[in-house]
């Protein structure tokens, strides 16, 4: 039995103050708000619940500063990201997630979701051990102290019109989508990781094979992710090849319901929102990655009318910060309409929080609250850059990473006073990267 006194904590989208929370075998069994405890292990600053990365490719760590001051487009891009893809193998993927998964510890993020496609060797031959790199991802999460949901992605085609992978592409490919299912089914989840599915994208998984991924996940109970219409180019391929979009194809093959998330959603027609919304299928915003990729602005209010709930992913990590990720969908929404207010403090932190622990598959967390996991983020309110500002959910548009002093996962404490407790971050992200260059 441990606990804490948060000075003041963010229950049910509003702040207490002088919160005593107490937690047993990784769970919060009590949370009194006006208590004191002396004995308790302070917590100095606004305690939040934990936040979860909805959606991260952990090796894009290592294009950080070496590609978001490059020309071109979003294809352009994928080339450069793709040369890095070739050159990761078990044992340098491990240690370059294990430094990035840490990055998150420190930003308060107690699970990830990793959208995994590093799957076989450079040829596109599978390892000894199949899902030698998705193991090393769940390792990567456990020494990292964080919680893992490995949505592993079937991926097969290098375009909406089935032409093969090629080069870097060939590790990504099962070949189909049966043999896919074969291997994910292989994949051992852990007490701090879930196996969900992935469909890469509709360029990637041809219409015929959409239904064997989507009714393996169904029949496993398991979220299923898929990136969605981030760019216009995939959505004109698929509609000169299907005569469909991106969404109504995966709508077709079973692949939209509350278990599902869409990632990105950048740019749909009324239907497809409402395809989404009526279906309930969750949207996962990436909007540092957008911006950086010029990818253009999702429509994230009328998303969320519709019926999606919103979570938020670092994707590519040009950031890994949660905070930014949830202000600039209200932000960037104000530069689109010329109008401010359209999500509000707390919906914002849901996104960060809750919605993003659900998509993932991990409906007990995201919460203060008896019976949640005990996972809590304390920030700062004597930093820089949140000195003077009111404890309460607004502190999502002053507060950033870096003002992250304490996290718990499960009930264990992983970041004390801003420090990770087993790993030396910047070391390890500047050893692992710097091997891969
Ligand atoms: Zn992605």
């Amino acid at each position: 039995m441990n606990r804490y006194w948060a000075e003041h904590a963010l229950l049910n989208g509003a702040a207490a103050q002088g919160v005593l929370i107490e937690v047993d075998d990784g769970r919060i069994t009590a949370v009194t708000p006006g208590a004191s405890d002396r004995d308790a292990v302070r917590l100095p600053g606004l305690t939040l619940p934990g936040l979860a990365n909805a959606h991260s490719h952990a090796f894009h760590r290592a294009l950080r500063g070496r590609t978001h001051d490059g020309s071109g487009t979003f294809w352009t891009w994928r080339d450069r990201m793709y040369a890095l893809a070739d050159r990761l193998d078990p044992d340098s993927y491990y240690a370059l997630a294990r430094a990035t998964y840490a990055e998150m510890a420190l930003a308060g993020v107690t699970c990830v979701g990793e959208f995994h496609y590093l799957h076989h060797s450079p040829t596109g031959s599978p390892y000894p051990l199949p899902n030698a790199m998705g193991s090393a991802l769940i390792q990567a999460a456990a020494a990292a102290g964080i919680r893992i949901t490995l949505l592993d992605a079937c991926y097969l085609t290098s375009s909406v019109d089935g032409k093969p992978l090629a080069g870097p592409q060939r590790r990504f490919g099962d070949g189909n989508a049966s043999r896919w299912t074969a291997r994910a089914a292989t994949i051992e989840p852990a007490p701090h990781a879930k196996i969900g599915a992935a469909i890469h994208s509709v360029r990637a998984v041809p219409a015929d094979q959409l239904a064997t991924v989507a009714d393996w996940a169904a029949e496993r109970g398991a979220p299923l992710h898929f990136h969605l219409s981030e760019q216009r180019g995939e959505n004109d391929a698929c509609l000169e090849f299907y005569g469909r979009t991106p969404t109504e194809v995966l709508a077709d093959a079973g692949a939209l319901g509350p278990a599902s998330t869409a990632v990105h959603a950048t740019h749909l027609t009324d239907l497809d929102r409402t395809e989404l919304g009526d279906t309930e299928t969750a949207v996962c915003l990436c909007p540092t990655t957008e911006r950086d990729l010029a990818d253009g602005i999702g429509p994230a209010r009328a998303l969320a009318d519709a019926g999606s709930p919103l979570c938020l992913g670092s994707d590519s990590h040009a950031v890994i910060d949660l905070f930014e990720e949830a202000r600039t969908v209200e932000l960037d929404e104000r530069l689109r309409t010329e109008r401010r207010g359209h999500f509000d403090a707390a919906e914002l932190l849901r996104a960060a929080s809750s919605a993003g622990h659900k998509a993932l598959g991990w409906d007990d967390a995201g919460v203060i609250a008896p019976g949640a996991r005990a996972d809590l983020v304390t920030v700062r309110l004597d930093s820089v850059r949140t000195a003077g500002v009111e404890a309460g959910p607004a502190v999502v548009f002053s507060a950033g990473a870096a003002d992250v002093s304490h996290v718990v996962v499960d009930g264990r404490v992983i970041v004390r006073d801003g420090v990770h407790r087993s790993i030396d971050v910047a070391a390890e992200l500047a050893r692992s990267i710097g091997a891969l260059w």
